[in-house]
């Protein structure tokens, strides 16, 4: 999926008042501390446009790899739950966007390694830019996104707000 839509789920699904910033880094990370660390000096370089393959070094790929493990996720992710329930809780956001990514990427560009380093299998999915997975995509989040305004997990956070003027 693309890193906007991840940093949308992890914020709609593992979010709340308080912690919304940091569900949304969570579900952005593995792509951040990935492709994010080399797409903007690549952009600067050479413009935008989808990178050819043979020009991503491989310590993005390597990152990617680390980044986008269930076994890695799940071990911080418990190493944080012993201290701080709560902060594991956001950080779900993590495992959710290796999720989304294991039947939405191909095996050509970046298939996800969800067991990585204890096995190397993937999935050779649809690409998340496919438009039968991108308008659902959109669908599911909007739908995701008006669930929690009726609930009205956004207007309390307003109201603090205004509280606060
Ligand atoms: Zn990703």
């Amino acid at each position: 999926m693309d890193t906007l839509s991840h940093t949308l789920w992890g914020a709609g699904l593992f979010g709340k008042r308080g912690t919304f910033l940091l569900a949304m880094f969570f579900g952005a990370m593995p792509d951040l501390f990935s492709f994010g660390l080399w797409l903007p000096g690549h952009i600067a370089t050479t413009g935008f446009g989808r990178p050819d393959l043979a020009a991503i070094p491989d310590w993005v790929v390597t990152n990617y790899t680390i980044f986008h493990s269930w076994v890695i996720a799940f071990i911080a992710i418990g190493a944080v739950f012993l201290w701080r329930k709560d902060l594991a809780f956001v950080m779900l956001a993590w495992p959710f966007h290796i999720l989304l990514d294991v039947p939405f990427h191909t095996a050509e560009f970046f298939p996800t390694q969800v067991f990585w380093p204890i096995s190397d299998i993937f999935f050779d999915g649809i690409a998340w830019s496919s438009p039968w997975i991108w308008f659902p995509n959109i669908g599911a989040l909007v739908l995701l996104y008006l669930w929690r305004w009726q609930r009205g997990d956004f207007r309390s956070s307003i109201h603090i707000k205004a509280d606060s003027v």
